[in-house]
């Protein structure tokens, strides 16, 4: 039993708040909080109404490392549970740290000012989260997260040595707009338009953005075009899983979602850097975001599963093998459940059930870690229970 902070309202913030409060022997007291109150509000709620449970709300700008230590002081949390933005997270970690609290997130850190994510700037928090004695869990989502906990629950069951993986991420479903993004669209659109990175034979190797492609076929969805990108998950997997050969990154876009994308960048609406217009600073991407549907809206009319999971040749007793570990998440199911679409519930509930691994002490470590460090048969056990079952199939081909 313990004491839980929510920092961030948004569509993942909103599963997190449920699924948390439908654990109320974990999660014995809940505060939600984030820039607007009123988002937390409306949260609270809701959770109310579908799990009868009370919890706090709390205006909180994560940016400043002061005002999250003063809440934290309040609220007297066990671990700070980030779904916030990126950005915020070396503010978060330095409040830990200033209160001596636990620490998760579901995305790595990035600048502002440059479209750019690695783990080298959460990575140097090691130290200091040891020496304090507490634990930062990174990347609590689904990809990162399911995806590093299926890569180390094949490394302890189904191989005895990995050579490729390639993680492939198709949302399937339809939400009847002409355009929005899932998540976020300042980091969605940060991160798929930048160029496509891979690691094959020991080192990265760059690719233009959106230029290698090809179809596969997803259980549950059918055949869809996937691109390569780049994605925070390799990097940490890399270092992690020895001999690995080949390490890839795909996800599905369709030619509408494009075709819009190209435009908006022709035209200059992705630009990160501020113009001057009428007298006054706009960073086009965050107008661009003011204008697109908030993606905790998709939920209500959207149709159809996604599909996410992780293609791993290696070899086991001296054979050969290639499995497909994946799930099916329906978004109509999870709009049900808790009025979210399923991008926001195949995070949330992977950042709950970290939140759990540690608050039951089931994870535990001293210092920064990345969820393919920790024994991956808990967590594989809670996302069967907690509405994101997977499956393992013999895989009949290689991804090209
Ligand atoms: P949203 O934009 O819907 O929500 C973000 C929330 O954070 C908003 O409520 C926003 O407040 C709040 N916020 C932003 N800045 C601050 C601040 N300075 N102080 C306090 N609160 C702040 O995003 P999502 O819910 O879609 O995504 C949340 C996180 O999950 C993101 O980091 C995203 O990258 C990550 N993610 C991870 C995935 C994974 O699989 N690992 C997949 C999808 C998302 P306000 O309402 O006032 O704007």
């Amino acid at each position: 039993m313990g004491r839980v902070l929510i920092i961030g309202a948004g569509g993942v913030g909103n599963v997190v708040a449920h699924k948390c409060a439908m654990a109320p022997q974990i999660f014995e007291h809940i505060c939600l909080a984030s820039r607007t109150k009123s988002k937390c509000d409306a949260i609270a709620a809701d959770v109310k109404a579908v799990t009868g449970r009370d919890i706090e709300t709390a205006q909180v700008d994560a940016d400043n490392v002061a005002e999250t230590v003063s809440l934290i002081k309040h609220q007297k949390p066990d671990l700070l549970l980030n779904v916030a933005l990126p950005y915020q997270d070396l503010h978060l970690m330095d409040a830990c740290l200033e209160t001596g609290i636990d620490y998760l997130d579901t995305a790595n850190y990035e600048p502002i000012d440059e479209a750019k994510f690695e783990y080298s700037w959460q990575w140097a928090y090691h130290d200091r989260f040891k020496d304090a004695g507490l634990m930062a869990l990174l990347g609590s989502g689904f990809d990162p997260g399911v995806t590093n906990v299926y890569c180390a629950y094949a490394a302890k069951h189904l191989f005895d040595a990995i050579h490729t993986v390639d993680i492939v991420d198709c949302n399937g479903g339809d939400h009847g707009k002409a355009f929005a993004t899932n998540f976020n669209p300042e980091i969605n659109i940060r991160e798929i338009t930048q160029r496509g990175r891979y690691f094959e034979d020991g080192q990265w190797h760059e690719t233009d953005p959106l230029s290698v492609h090809q179809t596969f076929d997803f259980p549950g969805v059918g055949p869809r075009e996937m691109y390569l990108l780049f994605h925070e998950e390799m990097e940490s997997l890399v270092k992690h899983i020895p001999g690995i050969q080949r390490m890839r990154f795909w996800m599905t876009f369709g030619q509408e979602y494009l075709t819009h994308l190209r435009v908006l960048q022709n035209v200059g609406m992705t630009r990160i850097d501020p113009v001057m217009y009428e007298g006054r600073e706009v960073v086009p991407i965050q107008f661009l975001k003011a204008l697109l549907p908030d993606p905790g809206t998709l939920g209500e009319n959207y149709e159809g599963l996604t599909c996410i999971g992780c293609v791993i040749e290696g070899v086991k007793n001296g054979e050969h093998r290639r499995v497909f570990i994946y799930n099916n998440c329906d978004h109509a199911v999870c709009w049900k459940e808790v009025k979210a679409q399923a991008v926001s519930y195949t995070t949330g509930v992977p950042a709950m059930i970290g939140a759990k691994m540690m608050m039951t002490n089931t994870w535990r470590g001293e210092g920064v870690f990345n969820m393919e460090q920790l024994d991956p048969d808990p967590f594989m056990e809670d996302l069967n229970e907690h509405g994101l079952p997977w499956q393992v199939l013999d895989w009949p081909e290689s991804v090209k």
